[in-house]
């Protein structure tokens, strides 16, 4: 459905055969490919555009090896270079708490309780680790439902009330219930919108300065494309939160959400969804996106 980078590049580079170096006027044709290429795969215009000028002064002035036609050397800069972006230190979640409190954000439908379950179904694998999964949402009794569908698939106990219309005391109810019932991961699952508002943003910024979570996680559809950029920045502006979650990329989309992303918020992307089912999800490797991204 996409053609990749690399045919573009070979279009693109007719220009620099018998050229030995890349420059300034050989090149220009072949970065708005790389521009093109990236907004092709969601990335954000401006940012795409930051990109494409860095990858423009790393790439000036470099011989074309003799081992690699131009086109292959410039496939290497933007990959080396998109990786270097989108990496960092995914050093996982903190679990360092007794219970350890992880705060789930995001926008309604990006994947934030299918998430929560694939995290505590993964934790639970791990012998040490009990986790309760706490349903947050007060205003659609289907979500806590959902959480209850979620909890029983997996065997995890849910931790809900829906007499209670305060999120807060929803989570230290479950939080002192997971202590008298030795769960040491209490992971929250909030409510949200499907637009950011103040409501919702004041009601998720008061659960996170009360609660104070171990870690917090910004959950994001990878489908999301352009939008990302908002709403990752709008999240990490009351949250600064610790690390992203990009969910369905089982679907069709590059990805380049997770470029927009990196770059307005600097914060790791940790875990990536790839299904709706409880095991479709795997650490995140920027090496493989870079790769995916550019196709
Ligand atoms: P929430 O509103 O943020 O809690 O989002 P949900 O967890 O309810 O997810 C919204 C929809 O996306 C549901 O139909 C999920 O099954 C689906 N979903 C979540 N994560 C993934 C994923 O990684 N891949 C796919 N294909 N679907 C997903």
């Amino acid at each position: 459905m996409f053609d990749s980078l690399s045919d573009k590049l070979d279009k693109a580079f007719h220009v620099l055969k018998g050229h030995g170096q890349i420059t300034e006027v050989n090149v220009a044709e072949t970065l708005k490919e790389v521009r093109r290429a990236l907004v092709d795969a969601d990335v954000n215009f401006k940012i795409a555009k930051n990109f494409t000028n860095t990858v423009k002064e790393k790439a000036i002035g470099q011989n074309v090896l003799k081992s690699l036609k131009p086109n292959q050397l410039m496939v290497k800069i933007v990959k080396d270079e998109l990786t270097d972006l989108m990496g960092g230190d995914a050093e996982g979640v903190d679990l360092s708490g007794s219970p350890s409190v992880i705060l789930m954000s995001g926008l309604q439908g990006s994947g934030k309780t299918t998430f929560s379950g694939k995290l505590a179904n993964f934790l639970k694998t791990k012998k040490t680790r009990k986790p309760l999964l706490v349903a947050c949402d007060v205003y659609r009794p289907a979500a806590i439902d959902q959480l209850h569908v979620v909890g029983e698939q997996i065997n995890v106990e849910v931790f809900s009330n829906k007499e209670e219309k305060d999120p807060v005391k929803i989570a230290q109810g479950a939080i002192a219930h997971a202590k008298q019932n030795g769960h040491n991961v209490v992971i929250l699952d909030t409510a949200g919108r499907l637009a950011i508002d103040e409501q919702m943003m004041n009601e998720i910024s008061d659960i996170h300065k009360t609660i104070q979570p171990n870690e917090t996680l910004f959950v994001v559809d990878a489908m999301t494309g352009q939008d990302a950029v908002n709403t990752a920045k709008a999240f990490n502006d009351v949250l600064d939160f610790d690390g992203v979650i990009l969910t369905k990329l089982d679907g069709d989309t590059r990805g380049g959400a997770a470029i927009s992303i990196k770059s307005v918020v600097n914060k790791p992307i940790k875990f990536i969804g790839t299904g709706e089912k409880m095991d479709a999800v795997d650490v995140f490797y920027p090496s493989r996106m870079a790769d995916r991204i550019l196709g």
